[in-house]
């Protein structure tokens, strides 16, 4: 009867305990070993990086709150140290939803002093819609922040935390790891797919196509890079990324300047033609992207 009920009205699924135990136990977390000491977490939501080093681990983004268990698990598999530090690329919920529950005496979290007003804003908005209370308010947000780039320093390794402005936010951070040589990407790289870059959250295009070109120049052919979205990737693919993003800036441009209007570049197939097979087959489709390029292209950042 009940079951019955719940199919008449499907919004009332998401509030169904077993629906949401089903979706949890179809979660698994597969560990993609990069280096010596890092290794890639993949589960439900952005990517996992995982630092095991000489006196601490160091993780960077977390997913979501109702699968943190399943993540510490997983963790526990590659080592017993304590995680020192949790590092948040961004603000977004697939990145920092589980912040509260790793949030722990002997855990730091740490973010970009944007990404932190965001997570905040984020977070007063669902305490105040009772999705959360208090307490777990209070454990969402970062308790270090930094304006332009932070070091770490463990055993062999110097990790560098270095903001990138106005990219698939206005908080993102790479996180570099120039002994292992791996470097975290954030959500400033999905990899095989068209990005979402965060508009409303100060994205932009030419800050998204800086970020890649930042990266670009920290590492080299051999680096590992771990993507915000998709499989782990190298220099070159990510050298090929950037090239799709600047040849789609250019013929946006171009269609801008000849006078087309965004519901015409919407509209305009040829423009993405091209790379539709490769990239547009994730969250962002062709016409999304046309959307997004034209919207950004067309309206000044804030500095
Ligand atoms: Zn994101």
């Amino acid at each position: 009867m009940t079951k019955l009920y719940l199919f008449l009205i499907p919004g009332l699924l998401l509030l169904n305990p077993n629906t949401l135990c089903s979706q949890q136990e179809d979660v698994v977390i597969q560990i993609d070993t990069l280096s010596r000491d890092v290794y890639m977490l993949t589960g439900q939501g952005g990517n996992i990086g995982i630092y095991d080093g000489e006196s601490y681990v160091f993780m960077i983004d977390d997913q979501f709150d109702r699968i943190s268990d399943k993540i510490k698990a997983a963790i526990r598999t590659i080592s017993d140290k304590p995680i020192a530090f949790l590092f948040n690329t961004h603000m977004h919920g697939d990145h920092s939803g589980g912040n509260a529950s790793f949030n722990t005496e002997r855990t730091v979290l740490v973010s970009q002093v944007n990404a932190r007003k965001r997570i905040d804003a984020q977070a007063q908005a669902d305490l105040s819609k009772e999705k959360i209370n208090a307490a777990f308010y209070k454990k969402m947000l970062p308790e270090v922040t930094f304006s332009d780039d932070i070091t770490f320093y463990d055993g062999d390794e110097t990790i560098m935390g270095v903001h990138v402005h106005n990219a698939h936010t206005d908080g993102d951070a790479l996180i570099y790891f120039p002994f292992n040589n791996v470097i975290h990407m954030g959500d400033t790289y999905f990899a095989g797919n068209y990005p979402f870059i965060d508009l409303e959250s100060g994205g932009s295009v030419d800050g998204y196509i800086a970020a890649i070109q930042q990266a670009l120049m920290l590492i080299n052919d051999d680096t590992i890079i771990i993507p915000g979205h998709g499989r782990p990737s190298d220099k070159a693919a990510m050298q090929v990324y950037l090239a799709m993003l600047q040849d789609l800036r250019s013929r946006v441009m171009e269609a801008i300047n000849s006078g087309k209007s965004l519901e015409e570049v919407k509209s305009m197939e040829s423009l993405t033609a091209d790379y539709g097979q490769q990239y547009g087959g994730g969250f962002i489709g062709p016409e999304r992207i046309r959307e997004t390029f034209y919207t950004s292209l067309t309206t000044p950042v804030a500095p």
